[in-house]
């Protein structure tokens, strides 16, 4: 395939860097094209046409090409309707207090635990399938609202039995530790999930049932708190799996000091980062992956985006897909994120590309228009890649095309 003579080509990056920082340079080539092999990888990007005119020749003239974008972060395996909630929402109610009254994760959670394999499976497709025409090449996928063995496992194999036939990659994490289940303390969840969760997610690995890649944590003040999330995540990276998790969401909890200690890859939300967070994060390098929307949505204070970008860093930014921040759409993210958050179109844009794909592990071949990565890509029926945010909440998304394979287009 050769993506002919784009007015834009948006590399992200030239020379392999894992991450980008505050106000990047995105590489932009102008009339130029990208060649991907049969393979899907990308093997020529320039002034190139007259070398792969036996390739098929899609015509870019006047549109902008963009890496695929990367969602690091969604919890889309769900059952059971909450549209209800947004109304309590609207009347003042918290996350907690919905949460305190059965609503929320618990609601999920009993859905969850009602529907079948395949009712999940339906849900989970639907999800990734809007997601797809919103631009998204790669997408995380949590468990989470098992809240047991049980649970959890069916959850994980439902994304793994739904990431074997979709177009683009899920990747797969483990959230046993989403919710304190009714009637546990936290200390009793977490020997749940130590004692039973954690080894029989391992049996089903070994036995190539599974293929988590991350273990999360929800850390926060009355659910799991410091000492436990420490001690999960532990667990996780025992049997392989890299710890990322919710931090700093609902309040302080020194999170992100815990995640830099612990080798985390990323840390999720961080409305309540406070300066040595910032500090301990920028130094490990762990990807602070923000989520705009259901900051938005539960109007909770920003976090310090400009403050992290400004100290080296790296900042990512996902969707949150789930019952509560109802959006699969990373456009929609970003123009969020640059009109509350104050980042920069340009920071925006690596921090569902480069950034995000660092975030889950993948920066050597996602994340960028380069040789020898994935030929992932969005094409933009706009003169600027800047479309892509300034145009909200309806991109002019023209082509979604995953390792070289259109797997959406705008008729
Ligand atoms: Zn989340």
């Amino acid at each position: 395939m050769l993506l002919s003579k784009a007015k834009q080509i948006v590399c992200i990056s030239k020379t392999g860097e894992r991450f980008k920082f505050a106000n990047p340079d995105l590489c932009v080539l102008e009339n130029s094209s990208v060649a991907i092999n049969e393979q899907g990888v990308i093997v020529d990007i320039g002034d190139i046409d007259e070398k792969y005119q036996n390739y098929k020749i899609i015509d870019c003239r006047g549109r902008c090409v963009l890496p695929g974008l990367i969602d690091a972060h969604t919890h889309p395996c769900y059952a059971g309707d909450r549209s209800g909630e947004f109304k309590m929402k609207l009347e003042g109610a918290t996350y907690m207090e919905i949460h305190n009254k059965g609503g929320g994760i618990m609601y999920t959670s009993r859905c969850v635990n009602q529907a079948s394999q395949e009712e999940l499976e339906q849900i989970l497709e639907s999800g990734i399938k809007r997601a797809i025409r919103n631009g998204t090449t790669t997408m995380e996928a949590k468990s989470g609202f098992g809240l047991s063995t049980e649970g959890e496992v069916k959850q994980l194999l439902t994304i793994e039995a739904v990431s074997k036939r979709s177009p683009i990659e899920i990747v797969q994490t483990y959230l046993g530790a989403h919710a304190l289940p009714p009637g546990l303390s936290e200390k009793q969840a977490e020997q749940d999930v130590i004692q039973n969760q954690i080894p029989q997610i391992k049996k089903l690995m070994d036995e190539n049932k599974i293929h988590p890649e991350f273990v999360d944590v929800f850390c926060e003040k009355g659910i799991y708190e410091i000492e436990t999330t420490k001690n999960i995540l532990q667990e996780g990276a025992k049997i392989g799996l890299i710890p990322s998790f919710h931090g700093e969401e609902l309040n302080h909890l020194e999170s992100a000091k815990l995640g830099a200690d612990l080798g985390a890859i990323a840390i999720s939300h961080l409305e309540h980062l406070s300066q040595e967070g910032i500090k301990a994060m920028a130094e490990k390098k762990v990807v602070g992956v923000i989520l705009p929307t259901t900051q938005f949505i539960l109007k909770l204070q920003p976090p310090p985006v400009r403050e992290m970008i400004d100290s080296g860093v790296p900042t990512a930014l996902a969707t949150d897909y789930c019952p509560n921040a109802y959006c699969m759409s990373l456009p929609f993210t970003m123009s969020l994120a640059c009109l509350n958050l104050k980042m920069r179109p340009n920071e925006a844009l690596c921090a569902v590309t480069l950034n995000a794909a660092a975030a889950l592990n993948r920066h050597k071949t996602i994340g960028s228009i380069e040789v020898g990565k994935q030929g992932d890509f969005v094409i933009l029926d706009a003169p600027t890649w800047e479309h892509l945010i300034y145009q909200i909440a309806d991109s002019p998304i023209w082509k979604v095309i995953k390792k070289g394979n259109i797997v959406y287009e705008y008729l």
